[in-house]
């Protein structure tokens, strides 16, 4: 599997638009990898995990042909994880010769938020230019050739979930944004599956900030939820650990102080572009 990482930080971005804090500054002055767009992932060229709105900025940057993917699945409706606003771009004026519709996959709180903010809603499903999927928690689904489980999140968005998503052989992983530590009934239902994971992309809003275990985590969040997932047998040998998903706020840490605080304790440090082989 290859795991693609097109943005990296919390709904307001680093550099936040209207924010001086010394993180964003610095993002400012150094840019390359200090610098954050809205979280988005692509699995293996063909699936889309979340679509917020830098998915534009994200498709004009790595060059990617959007008509060419088919299939979206969304964590939850928080807004750097779901604009359903261009979704309306898929109306059949604005999106010429696509020959497949887009399925986008989300529980019941996405879908009507979809309903709520898409224009021309009806006539896009009407035409064939999407198509929504409700999902459930622990019942998996097949898209793009991969299982795909959603697992409860300890996240503040109704009925957030997180994904563990397995290929054809074998390969899996988790992308746990946003979450705290996984409530109980997730890691349940891992240690149930026997599943094992071949990367686990853990939620890091918190940064280098002591606390932080519910909602978001932070680097010590991060260690303990790895030490469950460990204790449970559900981390495959070689398992490759990524922190991802950061925000300003996470104790004055950017890309660069985050990046060796987190190499120490064995994690990659996402960064927009990052590709990841496991
Ligand atoms: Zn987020
Ligand atoms: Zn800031
Ligand atoms: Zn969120």
């Amino acid at each position: 599997m290859k795991l693609k990482y097109l943005g990296t930080a919390a709904a307001e971005a680093v550099p936040a638009p209207f924010c001086r804090c010394g993180v964003c500054e610095r993002a400012r002055e150094k840019g390359g990898r200090n610098v954050r767009t809205r979280s988005q992932a692509l699995l293996d060229g063909r699936l889309l995990i979340d679509f917020p709105a830098d998915t534009y900025l994200h498709a004009l940057r790595e060059g990617l042909r959007l008509y060419d993917i088919s299939s979206c699945i969304i964590t939850h409706c928080h807004s750097d994880h779901l604009y359903p606003g261009d979704l309306w771009c898929l109306i059949s004026y604005a999106a010429h010769g696509k020959e497949r519709p887009f399925n986008l996959y989300g529980t019941g709180a996405v879908l009507e938020m979809v309903k709520a903010q898409c224009e021309d809603l009806e006539q896009i499903i009407k035409e064939g230019g999407l198509c929504l999927h409700e999902i459930r928690p622990f019942e998996p689904f097949e898209a793009e050739g991969y299982r795909i489980t959603a697992l409860k999140a300890d996240h503040g968005a109704p009925e957030s979930v997180v994904y563990a998503l397995e290929d054809p052989e074998g390969k899996a992983m988790l992308y746990a944004h946003d979450t705290g530590l996984l409530p109980g009934e997730s890691l349940e239902y891992i240690k149930k599956s026997g599943i094992k994971f071949s990367l686990v992309s853990y939620d890091c809003t918190n940064g280098l900030l002591e606390h932080g275990e519910r909602n978001h985590m932070g680097l010590n969040a991060d260690i303990k939820l790895r030490d469950m997932l460990r204790e449970l047998g559900a981390i495959g040998e070689g398992c490759v650990h990524v922190v991802n998903h950061f925000s300003h706020n996470g104790g004055g840490a950017g890309y660069d102080e985050m990046e060796p605080a987190a190499r120490e304790r064995d994690f990659l440090t996402s960064y927009d572009g990052l590709e990841v082989e496991f």
